[in-house]
């Protein structure tokens, strides 16, 4: 099999609907995609996939969505609005703009290779808006560059609501923004994306034991969940820790161009809690809060047994579901060579993701009859609440085929003549590309089993 790359993805993800360039028609935008029929599938159920093991399957994990605009002071007091830069490096000569920690010789232009280059400086990552009516031009909220801080202010929130003894853990999908030096890699670091992060409050005297369990989670969730095969994933710890991190880790996936990073794994201790915490009392912003009570807004947990009071310490799973999707597309793509010297593409994605469920197809087009019994199928299928169903009555048998097996479906039901006199059909399936005779009756159960599988 060709090795595969990056291009073969992007071209996969364009020809048949999983991803556009964003602003397309316009130019594009940099680091900005649109995802299509297929791109949107893929994405929600690998968010499906995440959201089942950190809440379903769990009683001590809560969920949230908090919004994506949020005031300019919450990132003043996490300290982002000073910190949450990369070191951004100019050329001289060319003009190119580069990061310089991912720089290939940070002494030399990426671009034109020249050592002229300026000295770093700090970059500011947010995205600053200027909102309301009354708005200026200054910023006065941002776009979260991550959904964690979003999470640690309905600390109170959510424990208030749902009161639960540590550890417990609060959980959160959604858009990020982080105005990036340089997106690359198609989706894989993009302006724009998406992130499921889960926060785990722990009594600091536990933060260990439950680094190390939460390592194993969600490696095992790679592996089981996504269908990732273990030797392709590997868990890195940080050289180099952030000042605020006691422990700390990416997995990474073996993407063509070497292992990176998909999902952080950090031992945040007590300082996103500690540093808001910090900031209501010292700047009592939340006033009306305080004409209420005594104190200020304290993110903080009362044992109640001991009835001592402390900030938890956070253990934090930070996860990149477009680069879970990338590292799922490229681990499914397969260029196939076939015994009769042809070749076929083909996502062999884990059924559970697949974008299309099962496709059904009358083998002839426009034959009342087979449509009649295709339609059939399909609304039986429906009624299983599996996710997208396709009937196909365009293009001949080969062709659908063909493109169902580049979009990963797991099986095509295909509705012939015989059909008509014993009530059977075949089911082909994407993987062996064995065909069987099924009867109709038997068609959701045997579905039911190929996704479940
Ligand atoms: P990097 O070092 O690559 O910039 P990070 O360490 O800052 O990333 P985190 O802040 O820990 O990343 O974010 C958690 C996850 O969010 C990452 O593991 C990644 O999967 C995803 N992510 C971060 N930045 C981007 C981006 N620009 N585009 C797409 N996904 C991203």
């Amino acid at each position: 099999m060709p090795a595969k790359t990056i291009n073969d993805i992007v071209a996969l993800c364009k020809r048949r609907g999983f991803i556009f360039t964003g602003s397309e028609i316009y130019g594009g935008l940099g680091g900005a995609y649109d995802y299509g029929p297929y791109g949107v599938e893929l994405m929600k159920n690998i968010r499906a996939a995440w959201w089942n093991a950190m809440i379903y399957s769990r009683n001590d994990i809560e969920g949230l969505d908090a919004a994506q605009i949020t005031n300019r002071l919450m990132w003043k007091y996490s300290g982002h609005e000073s910190s949450f830069s990369d070191p951004l490096v100019e050329c001289k000569k060319c003009g190119a703009r580069m990061r310089q920690d991912k720089m290939k010789d940070p002494t030399k232009c990426d671009n034109c290779g020249s050592t002229d280059l300026t000295e770093p400086r700090a970059y500011q990552l947010m995205m600053g808006l200027s909102i309301g009516a009354m708005a200026d031009g200054a910023i006065n909220a941002y776009l979260r560059p991550e959904t964690a801080t979003t999470t640690y202010v309905n600390f109170k929130n959510v424990m208030d609501a749902r009161p639960h003894k540590l550890p417990f853990g609060i959980a959160q999908i959604g858009k990020a923004f982080r105005n990036e030096i340089s997106p690359r890699g198609f989706v894989f670091r993009m302006r724009e994306f998406e992130q499921a992060e889960m926060q785990y409050f722990v009594n600091p005297a536990d933060d260990e034991k439950y680094f190390e369990m939460w390592k194993k989670i969600r490696m095992d969730w790679w592996i089981n969940a996504l269908g990732i095969p273990a030797e392709k994933l590997r868990f890195t710890p940080h050289e180099k820790l952030a000042h605020y991190a006691k422990a700390a880790g990416d997995i990474e996936y073996e993407f063509p161009d070497g292992f990176d990073e998909v999902e952080g794994i950090h031992n945040r201790q007590d300082f996103d809690l500690g540093s808001h915490t910090k900031a209501q009392s010292e700047f009592k912003i939340n006033a009306h809060v305080m004409e209420n009570k005594d104190s200020t807004i304290k993110l903080s947990y009362s044992d109640p047994q001991t009835g001592e009071n402390f900030i938890p310490y956070v253990i934090e799973t930070a996860m990149g579901v477009n680069r879970a999707m990338l590292a799922v597309m490229l681990d499914a793509y397969t260029d196939e060579q076939l015994p009769d010297g042809k070749s076929r593409l083909v996502l062999k994605l884990k059924p559970s993701l697949a974008p299309v469920k099962a496709a059904v197809i009358p083998l002839v087009r426009n034959v009342p009859e087979l449509l009649t019994i295709a339609n059939n199928i399909e609304n039986d299928l429906r009624k299983l609440h599996i996710g997208r169903i396709e009937l196909e009555n365009s293009g001949n048998i080969g062709k659908n085929y063909r493109r169902h097996d580049e979009i990963g479906t797991p099986v095509c039901i295909t509705v012939d003549h015989q059909t008509m006199e014993d009530n059977t059909v075949t089911m082909r399936h994407r993987d062996t590309m064995v065909q069987e005779r099924v009867a109709i009756t038997d068609v959701p159960r045997r579905v039911m089993e190929i996704i479940n599988g």
